[in-house]
Parts: structure tokens; sequence; C-alpha cells
């Protein structure tokens, strides 16, 4: 099953959709990356959640990814007796370390370094923002505080404390536990949030040991400013909108959006942006008109994929959110203005050698008598750096490797399948023609482009490029390949 478009969808798994079957219809839909969010839901949650993925791939053979979110230093209110109360401006109430479900006048906060960071007339912003509270008496062990904003609080609300550094370790003792069992169960990217500086990804680096691929969320003004720095550790970005939107104003989030979706370009790590791209598809079957250009946007900007998280996780309409995206992103790669406005964010040649060869591929990709181009690849660095290069023929990946085929699904372009590690010129060229042809992504007669490394079979960047072309078509017998 292929993708009639480039960019990918990752969507966030929930009550609303980790049943096997819901799984396997958002994969039909058009998911290529599942995401488990490690804020919510328990360890069989997701464990149940990671096995429907897998059944799902086995039925429609084409891999998917699976994309464990660790939680992160992310400082989130204690629960309510009641799931919810409502609040309303000049409401006090305490903030405290206490686990008893909160009620109007009192709920856990269980972070105590917040309490000897704040500081009284401090702004704590909950819920993404939507509830304001400012910081009245405090000791180490609690807060008093008052609603200045908002209407209502509900279980485990982010809180963010703009005024403040909270010196918090990168990886919670939660996040350890969660990314130990995450990586039993055989995840394909962990995500770590509220990364703030390089060290807090190497940390996660050091500990994954390459059991999967790395991910950094940037949504802390702070990595922001150091993003670089930051990619130098990541195998994947996210421009993580919901929390970076809190600690910045509202007119910075494009912004900062274009420069991480530009740096990770440049670098050719695959870029996610994410949150709220369909927000009101929680709750209704059409999304906005600002929605479909928000995602539409994304495309133009050349990101990898592009996020679900509500929409598909607890909301109403999750195959419909996963169908409508599809649909815009297949619609602006329609649009022959698409490849000029994408490739104004294209960096240019690197110095890596390999960019020579798929520069020049994708260079010869966009005639139009080429069908498609072929990647061997064990570690996927190859397909990667093809991908950067934004070529308008799909791009047929084969590897041996089910983990490199699996983290390969976040990429834009990249269709990823399993095929056997061939051992010569004549068996790259012939298994890149049979493939090309069985998948669909050749017609008869059309030129197929076939980038692998030589020693054969060993791991190393590609050193070799290679024309071929799709057997003209025959009534009878084998077609003869024309190399
Ligand atoms: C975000 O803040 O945009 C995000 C993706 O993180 P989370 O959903 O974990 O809050």
């Amino acid at each position: 099953m292929n993708r009639a478009r480039r960019a990918r969808i990752v969507a966030t798994l929930g009550p609303a959709s980790r049943a096997p079957s819901t799984v396997k219809a958002l994969a039909q839909a058009g998911v290529d990356v599942f995401r488990l969010n490690f804020s919510h839901g328990s360890h069989e949650d997701h464990a149940a959640a990671l096995k429907a993925v897998r059944g799902a791939e086995m039925a429609l053979q084409r891999p998917l990814g699976v994309l464990a979110d660790l939680q992160g230093p992310k400082l989130r209110l204690g629960r309510f007796k009641d799931v919810e109360i409502s609040v309303k401006p000049g409401h006090t109430m305490r903030f405290d370390l206490d686990p008893t479900p909160g009620d109007a006048s009192r709920v856990q906060m269980p972070h105590p370094e917040i309490f000897k960071a704040l500081r009284k007339g401090m702004l704590l912003l909950l819920d993404d923002g939507r509830v304001r509270l400012r910081v009245g008496d405090r000791t180490d062990d609690w807060a008093d505080v008052t609603v200045e904003s908002g209407s209502k609080l509900s279980d485990r609300k982010g809180v963010a404390v703009p005024e403040a550094v909270i010196p918090v370790s990168a990886l919670t003792s939660k996040d350890r536990e969660d990314l130990a069992f995450a990586l039993r169960m055989g995840v394909d990217w962990v995500a770590l949030s509220f990364v703030q500086k390089p060290e807090d990804m190497a940390e996660l680096k050091r500990i994954v040991n390459g059991q999967a691929a790395c991910l950094a969320k940037i949504e802390k003004p702070a990595a922001l400013a150091d993003l670089e720095a930051i990619l130098d550790y990541c195998d994947g970005v996210m421009v993580a909108r919901g929390d970076l939107g809190v600690e910045m104003d509202p007119e910075e989030v494009p912004v900062a959006q274009k420069e991480i979706v530009r740096a990770a370009r440049n670098r050719g790590v695959p870029v996610i942006v994410a949150t709220q791209m369909l927000e009101s598809m929680t709750s209704a079957p059409a999304p906005t008109r600002a929605e479909a250009t928000d995602v539409a946007n994304a495309v133009y900007e050349g990101a990898d994929a592009l996020m679900l998280s509500a929409e598909t996780a607890s909301g109403d309409y999750p195959l419909e959110s996963v169908g409508i995206m599809s649909r815009i992103i297949e619609r602006v790669e329609r649009d022959p203005m698409w490849p000029s406005l994408m490739g104004a964010e294209h960096a240019g040649m690197d110095e890596h050698d390999v960019d020579a060869l798929v520069g020049a591929a994708a260079m010869a990709a966009n005639a139009p008598s080429t069908g498609c181009l072929v990647v061997f690849t064990t570690l996927g660095g190859t397909a990667r750096r093809m991908a950067r290069e934004r070529p308008l023929k799909p791009i047929l990946v084969l590897t041996p490797n089910p983990n490199t085929a699996r983290r390969l699904a976040l990429v834009w372009g990249l269709e990823p399948r399993l095929g056997d590690q061939p051992d010569s010129l004549e068996a790259v060229t012939d298994d890149a023609v049979e493939s090309a042809v069985k998948y669909g992504l050749a017609q008869p007669g059309q030129r197929i482009l076939i980038l692998a490394g030589t020693p054969f079979g060993a791991p190393g960047a590609a050193n070799l490029l290679r024309l071929a072309h799709a057997p003209a078509a025959t009534t009878k017998g084998r077609k003869k390949r024309r190399d």
C-alpha cells in the first residue's frame, strides 16, 4: 500500500482510537506513525496500542512507526475528585503536595521544585494558558493562587511558570521508567518533552543507546535559542506548538515554526509540525478553513510530518481527521506552485560525498521519464539524505532491517519496504527494478534511479547511482530488464 502523498501523518492513540480495528482503519486512512503519549494512559494501554499497530502493519504490509512521547519535566496538576472544577476570576485556592484528589479549595501540584521557585506575585499558566493564576502566600510545600482569567481546571492539566527557571532534570523518574518500558516493547522513536539544552538530548541518546531513534520536542524558548546545538543530538525534531505557544506570544509561534522546519530540513533531520492542526475536529466532522490552511502551510514549508493529538486520541472524529489531513496534503502536492514554494526553503547541497549523488539523483528524478528512485539502505542514512532533496518522484527504500523501515516511516516521501540485501550490482539492479514494478512505483519503460553502497551488504553511505528501466510491457513471459 503506497501513499499518494509525500508529507507523512503522525496520529496520537488514546481512548478514542487504540482498539485494534480502529488502529487498522487509521493506518488505512493514512497514518504513517502512531504516537503513544506517556503523559496519559497506563503501560498496559500503551502495550495494547503497540500490539494493535504491529497487527495493522502485518495486515497492510506497510511499515508503521511507533513514537513513544515521554512526558518530560512537564509540570502538571494532580487530580480532582470530580475530574473538573469550575473557576472564575477572583477564585482563590491552594496548590499543595497532598495526593488526595482535589476540589475547588485545593489540589495537588506534585512538584516540590515549583513551590521552592515560586515568589509572591508570579504568574502561573495552566491548561496551555487557558487559565491564568497569580501566586499569593507560599511556602516550600504550598502556594495560594488567585484566578485572573479562565473558567475551568481539570485533571493533570499542564502548569507553566514563565517567570521562573525550574531546576528540573530532562528526564524525571517517571520518564526513566516509561523509557525503559517503551524500549522493552520495541518502539521505533522516542520523543523527549521540554528539552531545554543539548545535554538533555545527549542524556536521552546515551540511555537509548541506539535501540530507537531520538526526537527533541521544541517547546521552550530556551530550546529555540539553542536549536542548532540541540539538533546535533537529534534524529528528529518536533515543533510542539501547544507548549511553545504557552510560553511565547502567539505572533512568535509561526516564526519559530519556520525557523525549526528550516533548520531541520537543512540538516536532513525529519521534522514534525504538531498540535491544534485540526483541533476543532475533536468535536466537529469538518475542520475550520483556517485549520485547513495551517495544515497546507506546513506542507508548503516542506515539513516531513504533520501530527494529530486530541483529534485522534480522544476526539469524536479520529478517522475523519486523518482523512481530511491526508486530502489537504494531497491537494497541496498537486498544486503546480508546491515544488517551488517548498524548494524556497531548501538549503542546497551539503559537503557530504553522498550529497553529490543524491543531488544528481534528485535532478534526474524530476524528469518526466523517471518513475521512481530506489534506495538500498541498512541504517537509513542514505534514504534520509535523499529525502532532504525533496525529489518529486516516490523514493522506494529497500532495507533488510525492520527497525530501519519503521523509523523511516516518519520521513518525507520515503516508501520503506523490507527486502533482502543484494550482494552484486546485477542483483541490486534486478531487485530495484522488480520491487519498483511490484510496488507500482514505476510504469513499463520508465527510468528507475538506484542508489546503493559498495561493498554490497555493508553499512555505509551510498557511493553508486545507477540508471535502469522498468521493462516494457509484454503480454507473456518474464520481461527483460533494460539497463
Ligand atoms: C505540544 O505541546 O505541542 C505537544 C506536542 O506536547 P504535549 O501534547 O505532550 O503537550
